[in-house]
């Protein structure tokens, strides 16, 4: 099979012929359609993770088709649409797992990162993570969903019931969850880099009330923010526009440092904190909520060996919405079964 493989940190991706995997039990084995290029495989290749698994094949936003069963394996059928996102493996018994906190397992193993990805044609994925997908729409309009989605639906829980909301950074997760936010009544504010004229009137398009650059106030002040650019001065400046008792979530995996701010900022009950990774029930929870009205996706899709050119455009911001590579072309077969 053809995958894109990273042998270490700062290096290219490099197109290569592996062997197809064989699913061990309770593995499945996945024909890979689409995978989405997500901002932390440009933190993986620029090395700012700690923990992974050289070399290695990133991609945690696959959407695949059921190709083998290992042993063991029930409750899935082959040809059936499945997605893996990122959390790929949990312990099950530590003081996190036990708690409805799997997300913060001491053991935690992640797709495309300690866990085969997605970069490739076909990949093995534990059932027990994997999430049924429904037939529509095309794999590259689902891929997305299954991190830019996915966390950032878990960023949005974590704002309570915030009726004004910030969003920093409007990519591929804040693309999504303007759209859900909208829908659910609230009035989302739309922070984009400095003179980013394009990404404010594409957040405008999808039910923004508001966008400007980072450097600017909002019109009125927020209940909480949600930052998901990997820029640590978005904290103490999304801090200053939040009402009494709002929080900022800081929602990547990866920030570059944050400045120092007046405890004055911070008084009045306002709260900083992150999201880490996700949990089944929130993969569940997700794909519950977007069933009756699902986002749209704004996709740039890819070929699987133009992996390098998608992080590119991906770091320098050269496309809205999403990224996502199209693996299998042969979708009509899957679907005339
Ligand atoms: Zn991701
Ligand atoms: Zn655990």
């Amino acid at each position: 099979m053809r995958a894109m493989v990273l042998d270490g940190p700062g290096q290219p991706l490099r197109l290569a012929e592996l062997p197809c995997p064989v699913p061990h039990a309770g593995q499945l084995l996945l024909a890979v359609q689409a995978c989405g290029v997500c901002r932390t495989d440009l933190h993986l290749r620029d090395g700012e993770l700690p923990d992974a698994v050289w070399p290695l094949v990133p991609g945690h936003e696959i959407v695949a088709r059921v190709a083998g069963l290992g042993p063991g394996v029930r409750g899935w059928r082959q040809g059936q649409r499945v997605g893996v996102p990122w959390l790929g493996w949990t312990c099950g018994h530590c003081r996190f797992c036990t708690s409805g906190r799997e997300n913060l397992c001491v053991q935690a193993c992640f797709t495309g990162y300690q866990l085969p990805g997605g970069y490739a044609e076909y990949t093995l994925a534990d059932a027990r993570y994997c999430l049924p997908l429904p037939e529509t729409p095309a794999p590259e309009h689902l891929a997305p969903l299954l991190c830019a989605g996915l966390i950032g639906y878990r960023a949005l829980r974590m704002a309570g019931d915030a009726g004004r909301l910030g969003i920093y950074g409007f990519g591929a997760a804040a693309h999504l969850i303007t759209q859900l936010a909208c829908g659910q009544g609230r009035a989302v504010y739309a922070f984009t880099r400095p003179g980013d004229g394009a990404s404010q009137a594409f957040a405008l398009s999808l039910g923004a009330c508001w966008a400007g650059g980072s450097d600017a106030p909002p019109p009125e002040p927020l209940d909480a923010a949600l930052i998901f650019a990997p820029a640590g001065a978005l904290v103490p400046l999304a801090l200053r526009h939040l009402d009494k008792g709002g929080c900022v979530v800081c929602a990547g995996i990866h920030m570059s440092d944050i400045p120092g701010f007046p405890y004055a900022w911070l008084w009045g009950e306002r709260s900083i904190r992150s999201v880490a990774h996700l949990t089944r029930a929130d993969g569940q929870a997700f794909f519950e909520a977007i069933r009756q009205a699902p986002p749209r996706t704004e996709v740039r899709v890819f070929p699987l060996e133009q992996a390098n050119e998608a992080l590119e455009q991906l770091r320098r911001g050269a496309f809205q919405g999403a990224a996502v590579l199209r693996v299998a072309g042969d979708e009509a077969a899957w679907t005339a079964e």
